[in-house]
């Protein structure tokens, strides 16, 4: 590629859910062209962007037709059969790239590759098939987590082992190639969601602070409050894996930290992040325009960010006794809402968000309970986790 990639260029974006949505309008507003590639139709991304391609990512042809069609393809969604992001290549820049998407498409080969470079992660083993189990479990020990290899997010394809015994109905439940994982007593999650551009430079938004319900993202609170030399090594850590995996593009690294204050990386994204939502409203660019600019070869944007921030996942669980009360939440003061557009609320589905900012990240988070407690018609913080 001779230069940037200007406004008025043709951002071609692999997956249609939300992350692809909020990518999308951070690109329009700049004046940009998108186009969604996806395997369904009118989905939250395609419904926003100027094109919606409607094809199974497998297919071949359609993808060749797609390329063509834009000046770069980058993603909301990973896992993309190799044979297409090869095909892809062949015609147009894909980014993060090849290096970034093969690591973090499995989980096996992603654990591997950080225990390798001599990032620090939990105590695992490959487990290919039942065989291996028991081997596993003695090396590892319990209590352990037991993780399908290949398209798992969400906590979906993951099962306890809390005894030896335990084995056969953990390889019933997932049946598949797997890793087997130490069990972390972690203190509290955190994760760095950063930038890397076309020339190597880096920008990231701190370390924030994660809390899960169901092993889905529940709460982020931005800053985390975890101590200086903590966030630093976070930072130090995500810096490292987005060089070796030559990311362009936004990314994550979901880190536990353990009660002596030591980090584990537990997953990589090579695409924005939920718990990245928040600098929307709460950081000088948002997640989605830095990834836009990365992917463009343009400079990335400031992180900073004014002031505290969190950001609280809307689930189709909150629809259980009909449409939330959005009056009630949006008269919290500085609470941001975000819908995605999807048209079946059903429960565990992330439908939207809301974000709210304040003085302190203790404050934030009680707004943003606050505001979503008011959907449903509780009081906040005790109906939130
Ligand atoms: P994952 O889909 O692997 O990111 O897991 C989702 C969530 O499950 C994590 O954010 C943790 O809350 C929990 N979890 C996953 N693996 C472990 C582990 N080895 N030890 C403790 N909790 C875990």
């Amino acid at each position: 590629m001779s230069g940037p990639l200007l406004p008025g260029a043709t951002i071609g974006v692999l997956g249609g859910g939300q992350l692809g949505r909020m990518l999308t309008l951070a690109a329009r507003r700049m004046g940009y062209r998108v186009h969604v590639f996806s395997p369904d139709t009118d989905s939250p991304a395609g419904r926003v962007a100027n094109r919606e391609w409607g094809a199974p990512y497998d297919d071949l042809e359609a993808a060749r037709e797609f390329a063509r069609s834009v000046d770069v393809v980058t993603l909301e969604f990973e896992n993309i059969p190799s044979e297409t992001v090869e095909e892809l290549s062949s015609l147009v820049p894909v980014r993060p790239g090849p290096r970034a998407l093969r690591t973090t498409q499995n989980r096996l080969r992603e654990k591997e590759f950080l225990r390798g470079a001599g990032f620090p992660v939990a105590a695992f083993r490959g487990v290919p098939d039942r065989a291996s189990l028991d081997a596993a479990i003695e090396e590892v020990g319990v209590p352990a987590v037991l993780k399908t290899a290949g398209f798992g997010y969400d906590g979906k394809g993951q099962t306890g082992i809390s005894t030896a015994e335990d084995a056969d109905a953990a390889w019933e439940t997932l049946g598949d190639e797997a890793v087997l994982e130490a069990w972390v007593d972690f203190e509290l999650e955190l994760s760095v969601v950063a930038a890397r551009g076309l020339d190597g430079s880096f920008a990231h938004y701190g370390a924030v602070r994660n809390t899960h319900d169901r092993h889905i993202l529940d709460l982020t609170v931005a800053p985390s409050g975890v101590p200086p030399g903590v966030e630093d090594e976070a930072v130090r850590i995500t810096a490292g894996i987005f060089e070796e995996l030559d990311v362009v593009g936004t990314a994550c690294v979901e880190f536990f930290v353990t009660g002596r204050g030591e980090l584990l990386v537990n997953e990589v994204a090579p695409r924005p992040h939920n718990s990245g939502h928040w600098t929307i409203e709460g950081a000088a660019t948002s997640q989605f325009e830095q990834q836009l600019r990365a992917v463009c070869g343009l400079p990335l944007g400031g992180t900073h960010r004014a002031e505290p921030a969190a950001m609280a996942n809307l689930l189709g669980d909150l629809w259980t006794n009909g449409e939330p009360d959005w009056p009630a939440a949006l008269a919290v003061p500085g609470a941001s809402l975000h819908l995605y557009g999807k048209k079946e609320p059903r429960p565990g589905r992330k439908m939207g968000h809301v974000t709210a900012r304040a003085p302190t990240p203790e404050e934030a988070a009680l707004r943003i309970l606050k505001a979503r407690g008011a959907l449903i018609g509780t009081q906040g913080p005790a109906a939130g986790s």
